[in-house]
């Protein structure tokens, strides 16, 4: 869970930047960092929060540079700290390099052991850095080649930008898992993770980088080579579900719609007589309309959530602890009470948030509360860049649906199901620009277990943190 932006030729490449990291917020709060280059040397900043904290104006001032890439970092591989934090830059016997990575190499583990073993030192826990050391050793004279080669022996999901001296480099693995699109900005050429962030750059959309290919900018201009061998896409459907932002368009579609459609189907699948559909807000609201309009029961707010819940949060006295979900959401009485209230959300993980809100809506005086959900049980952890708990953790992986609803005590609870899911996502479309990649096809692993890239057991699930 990062988000990732790259700038080539833009006299202000560390404040456009920024302002693209900005809204790639809601893809990591934990750090930003963004390196330049000037044509001759580097520059960084990298802070531990979020974005429009961690720079201040003079820092940004001291980012001078055409070029520029940044990252905004939601740990899956890790600890939280800011040795860890991205872009990665080093100078080594080429002159200098960054890299800023979006996703999971699932042999980081055995290449930075076999790395190790050769005489590199590690300076963080990321695997990123992992790549850094690959294409650091490669004896090729251009930046180009070295990459391809190091690329070669990763395996994983992988959305780059690489920062040399005087090129910008995209890379996309060639699965596609996680989203990279490419827009124009005047003169300058720009990278990001998702569309949302050339909105607010007021930039252009070209295209997606597509999977397995990599773009490089330089004063040469830009081309594009698809060096690596070909494979099935697998775009992560969780990025629709539930990580992206609702007014980006990742691979062809437009999230909201796809939201929307989803909330239509699961509407279909599990009607319920109701008298009110309200979202959890944020990640359900879309779906929550599209359950509205296809069942025709109104919808309406009922839960109101705070914005200003950080990170961290001290606790401000013993005996008033556990506020729990009261703290980022609060109900509505006025649109609950007396009502039977259907709850759209777009996911259960341990189950403990959706435990916790059926129980703030039942005090706010619902009459019956039916939860439902946007996708099918999370019953496997992601390997490939969503942060998820282990496999014992989520709930739907030890429990039926019977089970779940009983534990977070709602009167019917319905999930869609995986075709559901997949027809609603393909029934959104490509926008009208007609830019949908070809072959859309997508990674479903979250909810059915079938892992695109093999890894060996135990390599990576030892690795994982545990979510809050
Ligand atoms: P839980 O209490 O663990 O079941 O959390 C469910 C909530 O977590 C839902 O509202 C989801 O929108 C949200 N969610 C889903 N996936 C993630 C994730 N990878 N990281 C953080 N929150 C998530």
């Amino acid at each position: 869970m990062c988000g990732i932006v790259g700038v080539y030729g833009h006299p202000e490449a560390a404040n456009i930047t920024y302002l693209g990291l900005h809204a790639l917020q809601h893809r990591g709060q934990e750090a930003a960092g963004i390196v330049t280059s000037d044509g001759d040397k580097f520059h960084q900043s990298k802070r531990m929060g979020l974005v429009g904290e961690a720079f201040s104006r003079g820092e940004l001032d001291g980012l001078p540079g055409h070029l520029a890439i940044g990252h905004v970092r939601y740990s899956t591989q890790g600890d939280s700290s800011l040795r860890n934090a991205q872009p990665f830059a080093v100078e080594y016997a080429h002159g200098s390099i960054a890299v800023a990575h979006n996703g999971n190499l699932v042999n980081a583990a055995d290449l930075r052991r076999k790395l190790e073993m050769d005489g590199s030192i590690f300076q963080s826990t990321t695997d990123s850095e992992v790549i850094i050391h690959l294409l650091a050793r490669g004896r090729e004279p251009d930046i180009e080649t070295r990459i391809v080669n190091a690329l070669r022996n990763v395996e994983g999901a992988y959305s780059l930008v690489f920062l040399a001296e005087s090129k910008l480099i995209a890379a996309r693995d060639p699965r596609g898992f996680r989203p990279l699109l490419l827009g124009r900005l005047k003169d300058a050429f720009v990278f990001a993770s998702e569309s949302c962030a050339f909105d607010l750059l007021e930039a252009e959309f070209i295209r997606e980088v597509e999977p397995g290919e990599m773009v490089i900018v330089d004063a040469k201009g830009l081309r594009s080579v698809k060096p690596w061998t070909e494979e099935s896409k697998r775009f992560c459907v969780f990025e629709h579900v539930y990580f992206a932002r609702p007014d980006s368009i990742i691979d062809g579609r437009s999230v909201y719609r796809v939201r929307d459609m989803l909330g239509r189907a699961l509407a279909k699948e599990h009607p319920v007589e109701a008298d009110v559909v309200i979202p959890v807000p944020d990640s359900g609201t879309a779906a929550a309309i599209g359950f509205a309009r296809e069942s025709g029961i109104p919808y309406d707010q009922g839960l109101i959530r705070s914005h200003y819940v950080g990170r961290t949060f001290i606790e401000p006295q013993q005996s008033i602890r556990h506020f729990g979900v009261k703290l980022k959401l609060n109900a509505v009485k006025e649109v609950i009470h007396g009502k039977r209230v259907v709850i759209v959300d777009d996911s259960i993980v341990r189950g403990t948030t959706s435990r916790k809100i059926v129980k703030m809506i039942r005090n706010a005086g619902a009459r019956e509360v039916h939860v439902r959900i946007s996708s099918p049980p999370t019953t496997h952890p992601c390997f490939y860049g969503i942060d998820t708990p282990t496999r014992s953790e989520l709930i739907a992986s030890s429990h039926t649906p019977e089970e779940i609803a009983r534990y977070i005590t709602c009167d019917s609870l319905g999930y869609l199901s995986r075709d559901g899911m997949m027809a609603a996502v393909t029934a959104a479309g490509p926008p009208p620009t007609g830019k949908a990649l070809p072959g859309a096809n997508y990674c479903d692993a979250c909810f059915s277990g079938h892992y695109p890239i093999e890894f060996k057991p135990g390599t990576i699930s030892s690795l994982k943190r545990v979510v809050n």
